[in-house]
């Protein structure tokens, strides 16, 4: 029997660290035997797993179930092969397979293939990609080739890390293909539009953006089951990914929002903005054309139609980053995701503000 249903919304990096650490906050007050809502702050490091433990008291049919609802406009077609950069980074960083340091790609990778495809001048050169992960979109390509939904491609890509063994459900938003362009003035002064991969990872953010349009969003529908993890969980989170391009993305889906709004759980969100700038990436450049401010209060503005719950660094305490709606629960807390342990603490801080508003 399930006792508790979280459902998170989630994009790359900051999503996944985040979720992470849940997992582990999950795993270690599971095995301590508590209630997950107790508190937990993360500081020791409890017993650590023996085989099948840690995951056993948290599969399919234990006591949490935690949905990943994943971006999918960043998903792009590389060398005839298609990429889902956030769902992969969920998959590599919830089953133990990613880069620390970089926070995406695969851990040990080489790039032999993406060496050989520049020597053949087959582009793009701005978008390398290693081999390791490479063998995941051709396998992403191939299944869906053959007809397979992107929500049956990436369950699959799941059970390949574990995912349904540590209680994790991960769907993308959408099964249609969906693709977040990014407006910009040209050099005559008329507008052309890149794709957001192009803008991020080529440019850097770096020439300001006009606006972002999302390629198919009109005509997409939730992925199976998305809409349900919503309607039906005890708790939403939202961790802190790029509220623009990645929980921006997913908000747009049609019904996403309106399945938030109706939401009998708490959602709780944790701001990625600290003391005015993004952690990491360039979620400033993706306010700015929306015309919102660069803060913990500017971000939970986009969200105020269903949150509940926000957790803000001490750097961000109000009054002095005050304009929050009335009735919004905002809580102040270290931020920072330095290691894994504090990802687990700010999981487990997001987790008990939302056990308290339910
Ligand atoms: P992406 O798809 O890889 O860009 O990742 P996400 O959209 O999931 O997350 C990007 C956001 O995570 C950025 O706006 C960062 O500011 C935020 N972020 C990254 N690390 C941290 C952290 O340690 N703490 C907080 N609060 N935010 C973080
Ligand atoms: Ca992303």
């Amino acid at each position: 029997m399930v006792r508790m249903r979280i459902t998170a919304l989630a994009g790359g990096v900051g999503g996944a660290r985040f979720l992470r650490g849940l997992v582990h906050h999950l795993q270690r007050t599971e095995q301590h035997g508590h209630r997950a809502e107790g508190p937990d702050g993360g500081e020791s490091p409890g017993p650590s797993g023996r085989a099948g433990g840690l995951a056993g008291g948290l599969g399919p049919a234990g006591p949490v179930e935690l949905t990943v609802i994943g971006n999918t406009g960043d998903d792009i077609t590389l060398h005839g092969l298609r990429v889902c950069p956030d769902l992969d980074t969920l998959a590599y960083t919830l089953g133990g397979g990613v880069h620390e340091e970089q926070g995406w790609g695969r851990a040990e990778e080489t790039f032999a293939a993406s060496e050989e495809l520049a020597r053949l001048g087959s582009g793009p050169d701005w978008f390398r990609l290693g081999d390791r992960d490479l063998a995941t979109h051709i396998a992403r390509t191939r299944w869906l080739s053959q007809g397979g939904t992107l929500s049956q491609v990436t369950a699959r890509v799941g059970q390949r890390w574990g995912l349904p063994e540590r209680g994790v459900r991960l769907l993308p938003v959408t099964d249609d293909p969906i693709e977040t362009h990014v407006v910009l003035e040209d050099a005559a002064g008329g507008e052309r539009a890149v794709h957001f991969q192009q803008w991020w990872v080529q440019d850097r953010a770096r020439t300001p953006a006009l606006r972002f349009t999302v390629a198919g969003l009109d005509r997409a529908a939730a992925a199976p089951g998305v809409l349900d993890a919503l309607r039906q969980a005890d708790v939403v989170l939202l961790p802190p990914s790029n509220p623009v391009v990645s929980i921006g993305i997913i908000l747009g889906v049609p019904g996403v929002r309106d399945a938030l709004r109706g939401t009998r759980a708490p959602v709780v969100g944790v701001s990625p903005i600290i003391g005015g700038a993004p952690v990491r990436g360039h979620a400033d450049a993706c306010l700015a054309p929306l015309g919102v401010e660069v803060s913990a209060a500017g971000v939970a503005g986009l969200y105020e139609d269903f949150l509940d719950g926000w957790l803000v660094d001490t750097a961000d305490a109000p009054p002095a980053g005050g304009g929050y709606r009335s009735g919004l629960v905002v809580r102040t807390r270290e931020l920072r995701m330095r290691d894994a342990l504090g990802a687990e603490a700010l999981a487990g801080a997001a987790l008990q503000l939302a056990l308290e508003l339910r």
